[in-house]
């Protein structure tokens, strides 16, 4: 497979760092995970046109936003099936903020009216620490919950590092690129996995010159030790 963009098989897709395992192998972090996602999710609606409506721009901000929070605990918040329809069950299909009737068949066209799951105390995934909230309701109490990028700090870099990414007319990096990346997914995961067990082994390697009288390596890449 000819790699043209940035993207180096064993190093996090969307900052290089070394930390990634065999069982993640693609990114060191949700948030940098996150960040690519949001990368690619701006390229395609900016391509389409689709950055230009309301509840996308508001969509696209909000994930910003918790990006440059240091990312989402998708794994953490997860919430089964059963949980879910439990809660939106005990919410009789209306939204338990402001009553609202949710679209749960997405027939009203209303993106305001799209079922969600509010966590009320943080990543507790508790039936009673969940609510039935409408799209909108869930926006507004995530949008109360902002504060404002100062710039000279992290974050502001942070944030204008993404918007070139995005508004770049070619992808910066390979996992910038909405059209290729999934399509590609399962292979670069493999090599991904491939060069992190070729950095595991050497590592072993390095730690096996501790061995008590260490004198080098043969051909076949075995320590030579003298006692
Ligand atoms: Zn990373
Ligand atoms: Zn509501």
């Amino acid at each position: 497979m000819a790699v043209r963009l940035h993207y180096l098989p064993g190093c996090c897709a969307n900052c290089d760092s070394p930390e990634v395992t065999v069982k993640a192998p693609l990114y060191c972090s949700p948030q940098c995970r996150q960040s690519a996602e949001l990368v690619r999710y701006v390229r395609a609606c900016r391509r389409d046109g689709r950055d230009q409506l309301p509840d996308v721009d508001e969509a696209i901000r909000m994930r910003m936003a918790m990006v440059l929070g240091g990312g989402y605990a998708e794994r953490e918040r997860r919430v089964s099936p059963e949980v879910r329809d439990e809660v939106f069950r005990r919410a009789r299909g209306h939204c338990e903020e402001c009553g609202r009737a949710m679209d749960f068949e997405g027939t009203t066209g209303n993106p305001d009216a799209i079922p969600t799951i509010q966590h009320v105390h943080g990543d507790s995934n508790d039936l009673s620490d969940l609510k039935a909230f409408c799209r909108r309701c869930n926006m507004a109490d995530a949008q109360s919950r902002l504060v404002p990028v100062e710039q000279g700090t992290p974050e502001a870099t942070l944030a204008a590092g993404l918007r070139t990414r995005w508004t770049a007319s070619e992808p910066l990096r390979l996992c910038d690129d909405d059209r290729q990346w999934n399509a590609i997914g399962r292979e670069l995961t493999r090599s991904a996995r491939e060069a992190i067990k070729i950095s595991e082994d050497l590592d072993e390697a390095a730690a096996d010159e501790d061995l008590p009288g260490f004198q080098g390596w043969t051909e076949q890449g075995t320590p030579i030790q003298e006692f």
